[in-house]
């Protein structure tokens, strides 16, 4: 640095509060369980959908609702240089109703059924478990109104997160009516909640006159107090959701999963109808809601699409990742150490052969001496080194070091390529010291 320089603000080199890097060691975790939730998807006829990180600001206030926290408070929301008001996606649903409206989708015979992994943006109050850049693996079923789907949505989390090894999972469900019983249950609501205006905290106050079903979301003891006197939604549901809600509980039943009627379960979103559910767990401390979704049958004819019906549900990753165990395998790979300029050239074309043949295998160009490059090889946990000098150029043949026997196998690269190939999907194939090589 000359002596003029000056070292870079502090905040120049750290990540933005309320985001994270994932490094390497932990970017292996999150490739396997999100290699684990696709397959997991697709074996239940899921597709992947992907579309961009951000929109018009219009759709998710319209969407996801302007009572909604996220529309108040936590969207980031800027000015693009044509003037155009853009929201960094705080959430996936209203996305891919737009892209299904956009594309004439539901024009396909239905369900659709969909799945994503990818970042979401809110400008939340950042902590364990709350992120300003967090990810979400979302699916979302349309056009399938029957509440056997609610239940197989259900059970297609619940199974992801056993296969994850997720301990201590809870489910918990409720119903939140439609556009002709809740009007009624949001003034019985106000009604009571009219009465102890003063008690509540002021955001409270306000969603007293705008929505007050999301007072049950308030985190202040005081208003969760009051809130839990309320009346409660399970007992205003008219017929239909009624009849929904019990078809719901009883699929659930017959797949054997254990829930809890949860009737304060709201969840922060405008546009749910009939079904909401949350999969909390024991082990994941304050914020311990994993994955959380609901029905949606407004949500597309709100937008001017056609009148379809649709359920689905996110789960927070970085909240599994707290609590999941993916099985990540410890991969096999191969390190080329050289001797020499011309060894160099050599050993870049017998990397390029290994890795045409799927064999992970790493060259350093650092020039260093032989027991350097080889105690580097061990220190990154090779399983194999290679070594190339003026010798095996001239006789075409190379020496294969196997770190786990420490044994050295002499061949040429097409024997190499059969050996190291039958190594790495099982992995022993060697003899042992002393014993007959195959
Ligand atoms: P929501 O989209 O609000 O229904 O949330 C679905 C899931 O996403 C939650 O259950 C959490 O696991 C996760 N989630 C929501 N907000 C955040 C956040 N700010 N940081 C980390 N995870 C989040």
């Amino acid at each position: 640095m000359s002596p003029s320089a000056r070292p870079p603000a502090k905040t120049l080199l750290q990540a933005i509060k309320g985001t994270h890097d994932i490094l390497p060691a932990e970017a292996r975790l999150w490739q396997a369980a999100e290699a684990v939730a696709k397959d997991h998807f697709e074996l239940y006829g899921y597709r992947e959908i992907r579309t961009p990180v951000f929109e018009a600001t219009e759709l998710f206030e319209k969407g996801t609702g302007q009572t909604s926290d996220i529309v108040i408070k936590e969207m980031y929301t800027f000015v693009d240089k044509g003037g155009r008001s853009i929201t960094l996606r705080p959430e996936y649903t209203p996305s891919i109703a737009r892209a299904i409206i956009e594309h004439r989708l539901y024009l396909e015979p239905a369900p659709l059924r969909f799945y994503y992994i990818g970042p979401m943006f809110r400008y939340d109050k950042p902590q364990k478990g709350r992120y300003r850049q967090f990810h979400q693996a979302d699916v979302e079923v349309f056009g399938e109104a029957d509440p056997a789907i609610d239940a197989e949505v259900v059970e297609m989390a619940d199974s992801l997160l056993a296969k994850l090894k997720v301990e201590g999972v809870e489910i918990l469900i409720n119903s939140v009516g439609c556009p002709k019983c809740r009007p009624d249950y949001l003034n019985a609501l106000r009604r009571a909640a009219e009465g102890k205006r003063a008690e509540f905290c002021p955001d409270c106050q306000r969603k007293i006159d705008t929505n007050p079903l999301r007072i049950f979301d308030c985190k202040v003891e005081r208003c969760r107090a009051l809130a839990a006197r309320f009346p409660l939604i399970t007992d205003s549901l008219c017929r239909e959701c009624a009849d929904h809600f019990a078809g719901f509980r009883s699929h659930l039943e017959a797949y054997g999963l254990r829930y809890r009627v949860e009737p304060r379960l709201v969840r922060g979103i405008d546009y749910y109808t009939k079904t909401t559910f949350e999969v909390v767990t024991s082990h994941a401390g304050q914020q311990n809601a994993i994955l959380g979704g609901g029905r949606y049958d407004g949500l597309m004819r709100e937008y001017g699409g056609p009148d379809m019906c649709a359920i689905g549900f996110a789960m927070g990753l970085e909240r599994l990742l707290e609590v999941a165990k993916p099985e990540t395998k410890q991969k096999r790979f191969l390190y080329i150490a050289y001797i020499g300029e011309k060894a160099k050239t050599q050993a870049a074309m017998l990397a390029r052969l290994f890795r045409s043949k799927n064999i992970e295998c790493w060259l350093e160009f650092k020039n260093r001496g032989l027991k350097a490059q080889l105690s580097r090889a061990n220190k990154l946990g090779a399983s194999w080194a290679l070594i190339v000098g003026e010798d095996e150029i001239r006789n075409n043949r190379w020496i294969l070091k196997d770190f786990s026997t420490g044994r050295q196998h002499e061949a040429d690269e097409v024997d190499l390529v059969e050996l190291l190939l039958k190594e790495s999907s099982t992995p022993g194939l060697w003899p042992k010291r002393n014993e007959e090589r195959p």
